[in-house]
């Protein structure tokens, strides 16, 4: 179950962003929704797709896909070497699989900035640097441990030798990447084997990031902030990829109480603006390398969650360990061709209804029907 994770300095607005986030997810009546603890959300995917798979099927159960997201307060400046329970919430940090940075870039004289004057980007810096410094802590006590090992083996050595002795290789160029570059670790162009390495290190920098850009209520709907074209060249500069949704918590804290959704379609529509939840969670659930494929029939509807590039049987076995086990093969609409076509006898009269066998690599939004051996 993998989980993102909202990180940023004290009163940048993440406990509101996580409180919008969970009522707006109760609130849809078609996403079953349920809380797991104060601080872990599990939101619903939103998809237009599924939305016409349930109207289609009409199905007795609709399960989408979920999002699970993680609160995590208290960040500060000097984080990294103990200040406040610095450690103590880097580790949660260390326990999620992508990052939400919530930066401030609203102006308010009652909300009280950590730092004084607002200034995103020195929040930007002082969060990026904090989570730097922990991976380069973390990195050194790598270091240090192998180095003493890789000394001892010498040179030439057997294959497990070898071996160890290239993981120490690899483990010190990440750590030079770090402390000297003073770079995150998702922006190296990693072999790989490096890869592989770093994938066993659960390292914070090398997290999928997403920037979330708080603004005022006033500045979102009017589209315009100063902080945001500073902001935009600090990431292109110092993370360049990473993604950035301007949004105003605010904004998002106040639709998402609404009960209804008659009346949030009546705010959102006087406003002029979209709710930006909707993109945020997406944006989330991609990062996590996640996808989905369908499952429909009069009994439910159901997107099941796997990572990118997964197997047909591997697929299956989300449902069911029988499943993968049994395989025989995958029966497979595109929801393109169903959405189209209309109706699943159409779909087949058409020559698009697909068989396909153990080493086909299910896509985003496939429909399945498996078939397998008990
Ligand atoms: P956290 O410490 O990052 O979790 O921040 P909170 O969500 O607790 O927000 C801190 C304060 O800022 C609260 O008083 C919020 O009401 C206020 N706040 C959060 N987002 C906005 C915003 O978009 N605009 C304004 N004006 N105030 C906000």
């Amino acid at each position: 179950n993998l989980k993102i994770g909202v990180v940023g300095l004290p009163n940048v607005g993440k406990s509101t962003f996580f409180n919008a986030i969970t009522n707006s997810a109760a609130a849809a009546e078609n996403y079953p929704f349920c809380t797991i603890d104060p601080e872990e959300s599990r939101v619903a995917v939103p998809d237009p797709r599924f939305d016409w798979l349930c109207k289609h099927y009409k199905p007795a159960k609709e399960i989408p896909a979920y999002l699970t997201v993680i609160d995590i307060a208290g960040l500060v400046k000097g984080a990294a070497s103990g200040a406040g329970l610095g450690n103590a919430f880097l580790s949660h940090v260390r326990a999620v699989d992508a990052i939400y940075h919530v930066v401030r870039a609203f102006d308010e004289p009652d909300v009280i900035h950590v730092e004084g004057e607002l200034d995103p980007i020195r929040d930007l810096e002082i969060i990026r640097e904090e989570l730097r410094l922990k991976d380069e802590e973390f990195l050194s006590k790598q270091v240090a441990e192998r180095e003493k090992d890789v000394k001892r083996l010498g040179t030439g050595g057997n294959a497990a030798d070898k071996a160890k002795k290239e993981e120490y290789e690899i483990i010190l160029k990440v750590y030079n990447w770090v402390k000297d570059d003073k770079k995150d670790v998702r922006h190296g162009n990693w072999s790989n084997k490096e890869v592989d390495v770093i994938n066993t290190l659960h390292l914070i920098t090398a997290k999928p990031v997403i920037y979330l850009a708080n603004l005022s209520e006033k500045d979102y709907r009017r589209k315009k902030n100063k902080w945001l074209p500073k902001i935009k060249a600090w990431i292109d500069e110092h993370t360049p990829g990473d993604l950035m949704i301007p949004f105003s918590v605010a904004f998002e804290y106040s639709i998402s109480l609404m009960s209804t959704a008659e009346e949030k379609e009546e705010a959102l529509k006087e406003a002029g603006v979209p709710s930006m939840l909707p993109k945020i969670i997406v944006a989330g659930y991609s990062a996590l390398q996640l996808v989905y494929y369908f499952t429909g029939g009069p009994d439910e509807v159901r997107a099941w969650t796997i990572r990118k590039h997964t197997k047909a049987p591997q697929a299956a076995g989300v449902i069911h360990t029988d499943f993968e086990r049994g395989f025989i093969m995958a029966e497979i609409m595109k929801y393109e061709d169903l959405h189209e076509l209309g109706t699943d006898a159409a779909v087949k009269a058409n020559g698009k209804y697909m068989q396909k066998g153990k080493d086909y690599v299910v896509e985003d939004g496939d429909i399945i029907y498996f078939k397998f051996n008990v």
